[in-house]
């Protein structure tokens, strides 16, 4: 039986382990952690296109369990006027819309997904080198154990130590000058969004969140900060939305966990996604920032195509070409399409600026709702 090692043990790397081990590879998945982690960040949109591919793993339904239906996206203005709704999904078919999960909660349906195709993965892994010859790949662990294979994906995020090893000069990520932090609330009568997320373009700083069915509020803010490390406290959020419409200061004064504020990078451009029996999935090659809420879809769409070309073209080598060749142009696209997105949420000092979306707004997004031009995004299919 071929053995096939999957470094990472997130979204793309648990996706393609479990289609692999159905088309008779034997995998193993490695991941850096020293265990779950019960915070696995804070939550994210499973768009339509990813669900597709968790449909074909047989994991749609359990996810579902416990997963906000976020079919609409609703904008408001800094002053509380409603700016217009987006479909979150294909156009005019809510029924079809994207789900918001938290993200331990997509890591532990993933996991039981390996664990129920008997995936077996190895947690305090951390890869810190790969070597290969004619005979097989062999991955060094940071604790000086090996693990020997005759292929490795790597599924090892937007650091990627594969992406490296791959091509020592890949472009490195690029920040957005946006800093994300988040958190979770329970506010004393706000009440739940169904089928529905909320965006505020607020006066300093862009703010989503959503309510669910149970009274817990997700929310997010999206700081404009010219340094990527800059440190957001809650105190400097709650002055950053002080001036901003109900419920942004109330969701904020309810929260009470510390904040964890990460740089929203992304990354383009990747020339070489194989070197041999090597070859990379997900954020490693390409990664979008959140802002299009694609970046997991992505990565199980790269895991079921990867897996695909390994079964047609049986040859590794033709394989990865023909994966990268299928999933550069659409993943290029929705990294262009969120950095669209993020250039709307870093806050304009200009007044006529901010006078001016809040009046175009609402015209451009009167149609939104029977708007295909987004299609795209979410009807894609990966066979
Ligand atoms: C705050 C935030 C919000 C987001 N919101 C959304 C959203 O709404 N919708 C959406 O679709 N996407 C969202 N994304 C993007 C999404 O999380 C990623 O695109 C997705 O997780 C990519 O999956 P992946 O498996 O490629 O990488 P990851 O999920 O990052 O997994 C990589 C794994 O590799 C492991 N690893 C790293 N280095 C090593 C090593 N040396 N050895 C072994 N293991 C290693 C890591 O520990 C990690 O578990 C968001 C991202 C962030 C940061």
């Amino acid at each position: 039986m071929p053995r096939a090692l999957v470094i990472g043990g997130g979204v793309a790397g648990p996706a393609a382990a479990q289609l692999l081990a159905r088309d008779g590879w034997d995998t193993h998945v490695y991941e850096a952690h020293a265990e779950p982690d019960p915070y696995a960040g804070l939550f994210l949109n499973v768009a339509t296109n990813g669900l597709a591919v968790l449909e074909t793993l047989g994991l749609r339904h359990r996810l579902l369990t416990d997963a906000h239906r976020a079919g609409r996206m609703v904008m408001w203005s800094r002053t509380g006027k409603e700016l217009g709704a987006v479909p979150n999904g294909p156009a005019r078919e809510p029924e079809r819309g994207s789900v918001i999960v938290r993200r331990s909660w997509l890591h532990q349906v993933l996991r039981e997904g390996s664990d129920a195709a008997g995936v077996p993965t190895t947690y305090g892994a951390r890869l810190v080198s790969i070597d290969q010859d004619a005979d097989g790949v062999r991955a060094t662990f940071a604790d000086g154990t090996v693990a020997e294979g005759d292929l490795l994906v790597g599924a090892d995020g937007i650091g990627s130590p594969t992406r490296r090893y791959i091509d020592a000069d890949a472009p490195e990520p690029v920040y957005s000058g946006l800093v994300g932090v988040g958190g979770f609330a329970r506010v004393p009568g706000l009440a739940p969004t169904p089928e529905t997320q909320h965006f505020v373009f607020g006066v300093r700083s862009f703010f989503g969140y959503l309510v669910r069915a149970d009274g817990t509020t997700y929310w997010f803010a999206n700081v404009t900060a010219p340094d990527r490390d800059a440190t957001v406290t809650l105190d400097d959020l709650r002055a950053l939305h002080v001036d901003d419409p109900y419920p942004v200061p109330q969701i904020l004064a309810a929260t009470t966990d510390e904040l964890r504020p990460y740089p929203i990078d992304d990354l383009v451009g990747v020339r070489r996604w194989s070197r041999g029996r090597v070859v990379a999935i997900g954020d490693a090659v390409h990664a979008t920032s959140p802002s299009a809420g694609q970046g997991a879809s992505l990565a199980l769409e790269d895991a079921a195509v990867l897996a695909r070309s390994l079964r047609l073209d049986g040859d590794h080598t033709t394989a990865f070409a023909a994966y990268q060749e299928v999933r550069q142009p659409r993943t290029d696209a929705v990294v262009t399409y969120a950095r669209a997105i993020n250039a709307q949420k870093r806050v304009t000092k200009s007044r006529l600026g901010v006078a001016i979306r809040d009046a175009m707004m609402p015209m451009f997004l009167r149609r939104a709702a029977d708007d295909t031009r987004n299609d795209w995004l979410y009807n894609h299919t990966v066979g």
